[in-house]
């Protein structure tokens, strides 16, 4: 469905980026992975290029603009274009409002808000040169709802569906789809060591948290799986979902619905 396509996707050395790192791949596109991480980030090229795909791989800090630049340019530079990005790092911190530290505060919205800002910013020029582009911003259920002890990234979901309102209208005439995906819980690296955190602070296992936290939450009574953000991930840029713009697209088994 990729095929010729190439993607740039931040935050893709682990969880969620990873896995459309490698859907992207195995559906033909040429894949730019990046990630703050070096670590990561060189064992999933290792790991995608041992399966014979076209990847590559350019560390940069989402929170920085002329990172951010370069991501594209390299991205632009090593595969003659860039079709699709996927605005997807991010951290967590969870805490009451009066003890959150306001530099974490700045730093989640750098990352969350102002990465996806830049990255829209660089790859625009070249999408509208081409009348063509893909742009998914990962948002979250914690950008439609509020959630208490997220002050940060609450406030970066909420933003970042903004943006892309704002960016669908600024592409619509061409040929560019803006839209954010709204995921609930997902099992990734990131939520695991939300488990952690909750089981350490009420003294009971993981298992006791996914049962008598989680799934009291989520209709389905289960964490969604990365394969399931990266299939409709798939979908959003493909040219199935041409006219989809703008929109804040919710999977979250049911979360948000009661
Ligand atoms: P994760 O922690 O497993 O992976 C995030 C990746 O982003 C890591 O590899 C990390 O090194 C990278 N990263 C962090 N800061 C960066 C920076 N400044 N520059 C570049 N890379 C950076 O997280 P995940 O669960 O896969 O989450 C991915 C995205 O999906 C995030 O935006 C998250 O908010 C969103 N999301 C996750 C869930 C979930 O339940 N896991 C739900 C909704 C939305």
């Amino acid at each position: 469905m990729l095929e010729g396509k190439a993607a740039l996707i931040t935050g893709s050395g682990q969880g969620i980026g990873l896995e459309i790192a490698t859907e992207f791949a195995k559906a033909g596109a040429k894949v730019m992975l990046n990630d703050i991480n070096e670590e990561t980030l060189n064992k999933a090229i290792e790991e995608l290029k041992s399966q014979g795909f076209t990847v590559d791989g350019v560390i940069a800090n989402v929170a920085k603009e002329e990172d951010v630049k370069n991501a594209i340019e390299k991205t632009v530079e090593s595969f003659g274009r860039i079709d699709i990005l996927v605005n997807n790092a991010g951290i967590q911190h969870v805490a009451p409002v009066e003890e959150f530290p306001s530099e974490k505060y700045s730093l989640i919205l750098d990352i969350m808000l102002k990465g996806p800002f830049y990255g829209i910013k660089y790859a625009f020029p070249h999408m509208k040169e081409q009348g063509y582009g893909r742009i998914l911003n990962m948002a979250s259920i914690n950008g439609l709802i509020g959630f208490a002890g997220k002050a940060g990234y609450n406030s970066a979901k909420h933003g970042v569906i903004g943006l892309t309102k704002v960016t669908a209208l600024e592409g619509a005439d061409h040929g560019i789809t803006v839209n954010a995906i709204c995921p609930g819980y997902v099992d990734t690296p990131l939520v695991q060591n939300q488990l952690e955190d909750i089981a350490k602070t009420r003294n009971i296992d993981k298992e006791q948290v996914l049962e008598e936290v989680i799934y009291p939450l989520v209709p389905q009574k289960r964490l969604l799986q990365v394969q399931e953000i990266a299939d409709y991930s798939i979908f959003l840029v493909s040219e199935k979902a041409k006219s989809i713009t703008g929109q804040a697209a919710v999977i979250d088994g049911g979360y948000t619905v009661q």
